[in-house]
C-alpha cells in the first residue's frame, strides 16, 4: 500500500482532484485522478473509469459526481493499493473526454474591443449585439486535440492586393481560453436555465484556440470564423471538477445594459482563474478570467435558449481571456497590436508564431483556506506547413 505525500503548497491537493485519461506501458487508457505528483487509477474505485474517456462517468449525473468525489477523497487520503499509484512523469496523458459539440464564445469585453479596433478600425469596436448576448460560433469538435499535440501551420486563402493569394498562414496566433465541459445532457426543445448550470456542467479545462489571423480576416464576413480556427484547438489533460471551484467563484463585472430575462440573475458568478502564457518558456502575459463580461452560466443558457440540445462531452470555451492591461492580453494579435508592436521573447522581437515555437498556457485558482488549485497546462508546438 502507498500513502500519497502531498507537499504543503501542491496545486493538486485534496481540494482539487482533477480527472484525466492516462495510460501506462502495456495497459490501455483509463481514467485517473491527479493527487500531488501522482496519478491514481480510478478503476480501483468504479468500473465506469475503465473507459478511455470521462463521458460514461459524466453521463451518470451530478449526484454521482458528488458521491464519487467523496469516495475518491477517502481512497487517496488513506492507504492506496500500490498498483493504482503512478508517478505523473511515467504516464501518458490522452484526451480526457470525447468532445461532442464544440462552441467558442467571445466573452471578454477587453478582447472583443481590441479585436474590433484591429479588424474594423473605422467603426465602433463592439458590435451593437455584444452587450445583449454572449456572441459565439460552432467550432469543429473533431479537431480538438490534447495538450502536447504538434500543430501544423495551416494553409489557406489570404487577402491579396487585387486577388486572394494561397499559402501558409503568416499570422498564426493563439487564444488563451477557459473551456466548460457539459456532463448531463439536455434534450432538444428544452433550454437550460441559469440555475441549472451546476447540475449540467462537470468541469473546466484550459483551451488554446489556435487562430490563423490572415485566413480569418479574409473569410469571416458574414458567417464568422471557419478555416482560420478549425485546424486545431488544444485542451489541457486535467478536467478540474466544478465541485472543486466553490472558493474560486467571484461576481462578474457589472453588466450594463441589463440583459434580457433569460440571461438575468442577481448573483452572476465567474471564476477567479489566473492564467499564464509562456512563449518559448518566457511568460509574456497573465490574463485574469475574473474580468470576463459574460458568466459561464449565461453562455450555456444562451447556447440552448433556442431549444438546441446539449450532450455529454459538449465543450464550450469562453473566448480569449484578456484583461484591461497590455500584459493581460490572451492573444498575440492583441499583445503585439496586429504585429506593429512586437514583444521581446528571449531577447528577440516577436509578433506572430514562427515554426518551432512552443506555447504553454497554465492557470491556478483559489482553493479553500488560502490554498491554490492547479489546472495543469495546455502546450503545443508549431510545425512547418505541409
Ligand atoms: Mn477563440
Amino acid at each position: 500500500m502507498t500513502r500519497i505525500v502531498i507537499p504543503e503548497h501542491s496545486l493538486f491537493g485534496l481540494a482539487n482532484l482533477p480527472y484525466g485519461v492516462f495510460s501506462t506501458p502495456g495497459a490501455p487508457p483509463r481514467v485517473g485522478v491527479r493527487v500531488a505528483d501522482t496519478v491514481v487509477d480510478l478503476t480501483f474505485v468504479d468500473d465506469v473509469f475503465a473507459a478511455p474517456s470521462l463521458n460514461p462517468f459524466m453521463a451518470q449525473g451530478h449526484a454521482r459526481w458528488v458521491e464519487v468525489r467523496d469516495q475518491i477523497l477517502d481512497l487517496v487520503s488513506g492507504d492506496v493499493p500500490d498498483a493504482a499509484v503512478h508517478p505523473v512523469g511515467t504516464v501518458t496523458m490522452h484526451m480526457p473526454f470525447e468532445v461532442a459539440d464544440y462552441v467558442d464564445f467571445y466573452a471578454s469585453e477587453h478582447h472583443a474591443s481590441n479585436l474590433g479596433r484591429l479588424f474594423r478600425p473605422d467603426s465602433e469596436p463592439l458590435m451593437p449585439n455584444w452587450k445583449h448576448l454572449p456572441v459565439g460560433y460552432h467550432g469543429r469538435a473533431g479537431t480538438v486535440v490534447p495538450s502536447g499535440t504538434d500543430i501544423v501551420r495551416p494553409t489557406g486563402q489570404r487577402k491579396g492586393e487585387d486577388a486572394p493569394t494561397f499559402g501558409e498562414s503568416h499570422r498564426l496566433d493563439i487564444e488563451a481560453e477557459v473551456g466548460f465541459v457539459v456532463g448531463t445532457p439536455s434534450p432538444l426543445g428544452t433550454p437550460v436555465g441559469l440555475d441549472d448550470f451546476g447540475e449540467r456542467v462537470f468541469g473546466v479545462v484550459l483551451v488554446n484556440d489556435w487562430s490563423a489571423r490572415d485566413i480569418q480576416a479574409w473569410e469571416y464576413v458574414p458567417l464568422g470564423p471557419f478555416l482560420g480556427k478549425s485546424f486545431a484547438t488544444s485542451i489541457s489533460p486535467w478536467v478540474v471538477p466544478l465541485l472543486a471551484l466553490d472558493a474560486a467563484r467571484v461576481a462578474t463585472p457589472p453588466q450594463d445594459p441589463e440583459p434580457l430575462p433569460y440571461l438575468r440573475e442577481k448573483d452572476l458568478w465567474g471564476l477567479d482563474l489566473s492564467l499564464e502564457i509562456a512563449w518559448n518558456g518566457q511568460v509574456v502575459s497573465r490574463p485574469p478570467y475574473r474580468e470576463m463580461y459574460w458568466s459561464p452560466a449565461q453562455m450555456l443558457a444562451h447556447m440552448t435558449v433556442n431549444g438546441a440540445s446539449s450532450r455529454t462531452g459538449d465543450l464550450f470555451a469562453s473566448g480569449t481571456v484578456s484583461g484591461p492591461e497590455k500584459d493581460q492580453r490572451g492573444a498575440f494579435i492583441e499583445l503585439t497590436w496586429g504585429g506593429k508592436d512586437p514583444v521581446t521573447v528571449n531577447g528577440e522581437p516577436r509578433t506572430f508564431l514562427e515554426d518551432g515555437d512552443e506555447v504553454t498556457i497554465s492557470a491556478t485558482a483559489p482553493g479553500p483556506s488560502g490554498t491554490r488549485i492547479g489546472f495543469g497546462e495546455v502546450q503545443g508546438r508549431v510545425l512547418p506547413a505541409r
